[in-house]
C-alpha cells in the first residue's frame, strides 16, 4: 500500500530518512529543550492547553468518530472544518488516519492489526507504527465514502497546512514562546494522548464487554483524550458517537457533539441501543461462570461426601460381615464342643447303664443259677428220700 502511494523522491532516500522518525524525534527534542530557552508565560500556557483541547477534539470527534466511524452526520462545510482541526494536530490527513483506524477495528489484536501491543509490543503500538514507512501512504480504498470529496483528498495530501497556519497564529499571539508552547509542547502532548489509545487503552484498564480484542476502559485516558479512554465500550460498539456509555463515564467529545447537535451543526448522533449495553457483559459471563464453578464445586463436594459415605458403609458392612463370621465360627465351635461334651456324657451314661444292666443281669443269672442248683439239689434229695422210703 505505502510503496505505491509514497512519492518517488521519498522512495529514493535512505531508509532511515524515509521514515517520519527523524522529524518525530526532532520535534520531541525541540519541545523538551526550547521551553527552557524561551521561558513560559500565562498566554503561552493557555495557548498550550487550549490548542491541546481543541486539537484533541479534532482527533476524537472529527478523525475518529466522524471520519473513521460515521457516528453522526454533518454538512459538507463542517466536515471540512473537522478535517482541518484534526490535521492541525499533525497526525497526517483525515483519510489516512481514518482509513488505517478502520483497519485497526477490522483486525484488532490479530497479526494484521497495525498497532496491536499484543502483536508487536507496547512501543511499536505507541509510536513505532506511525513513524514506520510501512504506513506512510493513504489507501483511498479503505475509505471510499470520504475519498470522493475533492477537498478531503486535498487536505489529506497537504495535511501540514493547518498546522502551519496554527504555528503562525501562535507566533502572532505570543511570539517564539507561543510557537514553542502552542505548536510544540501542545502538539507532542496531543500525540501521546492519542497514541495512548492505541497502546495503553489495550493494556491498562478494565473490561466491561467480552470483545475479541484486548481493549480496556480507563477513566484517566478518558479524561486526557476527551472520552476516548472508554475504549472497551468503543470496541464493543464502535459506531457510537457516545463512548462513555453511562453517566459517570465522562466523555467531553460527546457532550460537545450534543451541544453542536442542539445548535444544528451536526445531527443524527448514534448512541448504543439498550441491548448493546447489556450484551456480552464480562461481569455477566463472570457471574455465570462463578455460579457454574460454585455449582460444580458443590457437586464435587457432594460426590466426595457420597463416595466417603459409600466407602464407610462398605467398610462397616465388611466389619459386620467379619463380626458375623466370627460369631458364626464361635457359635459353631461352641456347638461342636457342647455336642462333643453331650456325646461323651451320653457315652458315659450309656456305658454306666450297660454296666448296671450287665451287673444286674449277671446277678439275676447267678441268683437263678443258685436257685436252680438249690432246686435241683432239693429235688435230688427228695428223690433220694423217696427212694429210701421205698426201700
Ligand atoms: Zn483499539
Ligand atoms: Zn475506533
Amino acid at each position: 500500500m505505502s510503496d505505491k502511494t509514497r512519492p518517488t523522491v521519498v522512495k529514493a532516500l535512505p531508509f532511515w530518512l524515509q521514515t517520519s522518525l527523524v522529524g518525530f524525534v526532532l520535534i520531541h527534542v525541540a519541545s523538551t529543550v526550547f521551553p527552557f530557552a524561551v521561558g513560559v508565560s500565562v498566554k503561552s500556557l493557555m495557548l498550550c492547553v487550549a490548542l491541546y483541547v481543541l486539537r484533541m477534539w479534532g482527533i476524537t470527534a472529527g478523525y475518529h468518530r466522524y471520519f473513521a466511524h460515521r457516528a453522526y452526520k454533518t454538512s459538507r462545510w463542517f466536515q471540512f472544518v473537522l478535517a482541518c482541526v484534526g490535521a492541525s494536530s499533525l497526525q497526517k490527513g483525515p483519510l489516512w488516519w481514518a482509513g488505517l483506524h478502520r483497519m485497526h477495528h477490522r483486525w484488532s489484536d490479530t497479526p494484521r492489526d497495525i498497532h496491536s501491543p499484543r502483536q508487536r509490543g507496547f512501543l511499536y503500538s505507541h509510536v513505532g507504527w506511525i513513524t514506520s514507512p510501512d504506513h506512510d501512504g493513504t489507501d483511498l480504498a479503505l475509505i471510499p465514502d470520504f475519498a470522493r470529496y475533492a477537498e478531503l483528498r486535498w487536505i489529506d495530501r497537504f495535511h501540514w497546512v493547518p498546522f502551519a497556519v496554527l504555528t503562525a497564529v501562535c507566533f502572532a499571539i505570543d511570539g517564539a514562546r507561543g510557537v514553542v508552547w502552542g505548536a510544540g509542547v501542545s502538539t507532542v502532548l496531543g500525540w501521546h494522548g492519542t497514541f495512548f489509545i492505541n497502546s495503553l487503552a489495550h493494556v491498562w484498564g478494565s473490561r466491561r464487554y467480552e470483545t475479541t480484542d484486548t481493549s480496556r476502559n480507563n477513566p484517566v485516558l478518558a479524561l486526557i483524550t476527551l472520552g476516548e479512554g472508554w475504549h472497551n465500550n468503543h470496541h464493543h460498539y464502535m459506531n457510537s458517537a457516545k463512548q462513555g456509555f453511562f453517566w459517570w463515564e465522562v466523555d467531553v467529545s460527546y457532550y460537545t457533539l450534543c451541544a453542536l447537535a442542539w445548535v444544528g451543526v451536526v445531527r443524527d448522533l448514534r448512541r448504543p441501543p439498550a441491548h448493546v449495553l447489556r450484551d456480552k457483559l464480562v461481569g455477566a459471563a463472570g457471574f455465570a461462570s462463578s455460579k457454574l464453578s460454585g455449582a460444580r464445586a458443590s457437586a464435587e463436594l457432594k460426590l466426595i461426601e457420597a463416595r466417603t459415605a459409600v466407602g464407610q458403609a462398605v467398610e462397616n458392612a465388611g466389619e459386620r460381615f467379619n463380626e458375623a463370621r466370627a460369631a458364626v465360627g464361635t457359635a459353631a465351635s461352641e456347638a461342636r464342643t457342647s455336642l462333643e461334651n453331650a456325646a461323651s456324657e451320653a457315652r458315659v451314661v450309656m456305658g454306666n447303664a450297660v454296666d448296671n444292666v450287665t451287673l444286674a443281669a449277671e446277678t439275676r443269672l447267678t441268683e437263678a443259677r443258685d436257685a436252680v442248683e438249690s432246686a435241683v439239689e432239693s429235688a435230688s434229695q427228695a428223690v433220694d428220700s423217696t427212694a429210701s422210703a421205698k426201700n
